[in-house]
């Protein structure tokens, strides 16, 4: 992904926190067969407040610890060992560790156990506790952009929200489905047209894989230097480039985060093919507003190269950082002599100027 965001936004997780508490506080006492307290004195004190009013929460529980009574100690044991696995969440991404997916847990506590967290997911909202994680990341990413594509832009914080993704898929990780650590705001495209319920941790030949770790990601680099002028497809505007999008430093991360959202096919036919005609001619009407007129392949390629650095200084926003790779690559086999990227771009910024002089 382009850019992380502060681990800060997922400090409010005391939800999430409670709810393992008690959970632990459920198999503790199932284990020694001893009495546990009642709604809603099972919640920790400090919680009890926001929640005793929260009966469907005590339903879900109720169920949970009923079936986990009816489970060998064997198998309560590998469930507890679940939910503290599904929520090293860091680790997991790193491939430092494993864990069980709910379809390796005991038939019987599966549902329970998704009932549960998912109300736990629904609180989040109804407590505001998600608004309040939206807005830290929302104030503190660059532009207001989906990090996962670049592209999507964010809306400012209110209702209807951005979508909020289940990185770790709750269809298989559910005990990590409410914990803010696991929950990261998406643009919708990202979200419900490439990931899915796709599993992070796992390609689809079932290869254990790392990933991103939305909350400590220090970004990545994006180069077009190797893209070919004149090699891609004949669109409809003209010639393309054959582009080669690589990003550096290269990493498994990258692979799986490009597999995952399609990263370099949706930059090649969304964005690149389709701009990049358009993109040119905004290189000729800025070369007219700054009344810069190239007569020399050098003057050419001074000017592409202050265009490409007014882009890089942008960053992310309106795709700046696309279309600074193109006019980076664009000076490049410029100033390596590629006559003919020349003469394009020449025609382009002197429309109806023949026999341009060139640099001796
Ligand atoms: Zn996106």
């Amino acid at each position: 992904m382009l850019f992380g965001y502060p681990v800060s936004a997922t400090e409010e997780n005391w939800l999430h926190n409670c709810l393992c508490e008690i959970l632990h506080s459920i198999h503790a006492s199932v284990k020694t067969a001893t009495t546990l307290p009642a709604w809603p004195e099972i919640v920790p004190e400090p919680y009890r407040p926001r929640l005793h009013r929260r009966t469907g929460l005590k339903d879900r529980l109720n169920t949970y610890r009923t079936v986990l009574e009816n489970l060998t100690i064997e198998e309560q044991e590998r469930i507890l060992q679940s939910l503290h696995d599904q929520n090293q969440i860091a680790l997991l991404l790193s491939c430092q560790c494993n864990c069980d997916a709910i379809t390796d847990l005991p038939q019987p506590i599966r549902e329970p156990v998704k009932e549960l967290f998912k109300f736990a997911f629904d609180l989040l909202t109804d407590m505001e506790i998600r608004d309040r994680h939206y807005k830290v990341i929302y104030d503190a990413v660059p532009s207001h952009t989906c990090p996962f594509c670049g592209c999507e832009n964010f809306d400012a914080p209110r209702v209807p929200r951005e979508a909020l993704d289940h990185y770790l898929a709750e269809s298989k990780y559910p005990f990590a489905a409410s914990n803010l650590r696991n929950l990261v705001p998406m643009g919708n495209k990202c979200n419900s047209r490439y990931k899915l319920a796709q599993d992070i941790l796992f390609s689809d030949d079932g290869t254990r894989r790392k990933s991103f770790d939305p909350y400590n990601c220090t970004g990545i680099r994006l180069s077009l230097e190797n893209s070919q002028p004149f090699a891609g497809t004949l669109t409809t505007t003209g010639q393309v480039p054959k582009w080669q999008i690589e990003f550096a430093p290269t990493s498994e991360e990258i692979l799986t985060w490009d597999k995952v959202f399609r990263i370099r096919e949706r930059y090649e036919k969304d964005v690149l093919d389709p701009a990049f005609k358009s993109w040119l001619d905004d290189f000729k009407l800025w070369c007219k507003s700054a009344k810069i007129a190239p007569s020399s392949d050098q003057e050419l390629v001074d000017g592409l190269n202050s265009y490409a650095t007014l882009y890089e200084e942008m960053g992310i926003s309106d795709r700046a950082f696309l279309k600074a790779a193109v006019f980076r690559m664009l000076h490049t086999h410029c100033q390596q002599g590629d006559q003919r990227l020349i003469s394009l771009i020449m025609s382009i910024v002197n429309p109806g100027q023949t026999n341009l002089p060139q640099t001796p």
